[in-house]
């Protein structure tokens, strides 16, 4: 790291510890969770402008149209998705990178798509200087990677319509996959796959994504 522009000072890490609390309060109980978040430096993943809102719960836009999801969301999704360190995780939607992050600094591996080539680009590069390293892609995430399938782990951050059978397949049997399913506001949704033919599909309250597209941003 070089230069200041990446700076994570005491008033950055004070507000981070709050926004952990908020999160206690709010039903997060996972520790590990908690100290993923207390980890990452949300605001180096908005643009400088919003610094005052980097640990406010809140979701916030981050360019292309889309938003960096609220610190609830992300904690939330990823108590669901239940991370144990060496997980192999596939992340859809990679966006500002911010849930990219949490999900490196519990141990898991991870393999994130994304569908917006600003947004694939961007977040490639800030993941990159700040030391985390998942490895990317540029695609449509709902094919999924076949090739480095099977995951331990699927996590959707964007509205998926339906549950993508493309995606169970590629889970690993014991597997868990956490997506928003619906149209203008979502499920949680979380998938157990207990055996090829056999998925435990449970619901865990409403939140509003913005949605899961087909293809890429640019025509080949
Ligand atoms: N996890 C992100 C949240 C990003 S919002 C964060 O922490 O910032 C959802 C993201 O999903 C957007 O960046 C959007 O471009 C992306 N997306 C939507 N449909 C997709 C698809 N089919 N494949 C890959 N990414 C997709």
């Amino acid at each position: 790291m070089k230069g200041n522009d990446l700076d994570d000072n005491y008033r950055h890490k004070g507000l981070r510890k709050k926004l952990v609390e908020e999160l206690r309060s709010k039903g997060i109980r996972s520790e590990d969770v908690l100290d993923a978040i207390n980890k990452v430096p949300r605001h180096l993943f908005m643009d400088t402008g919003f610094l005052n809102y980097a640990y406010k719960d809140q979701a916030f836009p981050i360019g292309a149209g889309q938003t960096i999801s609220q610190p609830y969301t992300v904690a939330f999704q990823t108590e669901l998705l239940d991370v144990k360190k060496g997980d192999k995780v596939l992340e859809i939607g990679t966006g500002s990178g911010y849930q990219t992050a949490v999900l490196l600094e519990l141990g898991a591996r991870v393999f994130t798509i994304e569908r917006q080539k600003e947004l694939f680009l961007n977040s490639q590069a800030l993941l990159t200087r700040l030391g985390y390293h998942p490895r990317f892609f540029y695609g449509d995430g709902y094919k999924g990677l076949p090739a480095f399938a099977p995951f331990d782990k699927i996590l959707i951050t964007a509205a998926a319509a339906e549950i993508p059978d493309t995606l169970i397949r590629q889970l690993k049997t014991g597997g868990i996959l956490v997506a928003p399913v619906g149209g203008e506001t979502q499920e949680m949704t979380r998938v157990i796959k207990h055996g090829r033919d056999d998925i435990e599909i449970t619901k865990h309250g409403y939140f509003v994504f913005v949605p899961m597209m087909k293809g890429t941003s640019y025509k080949k």
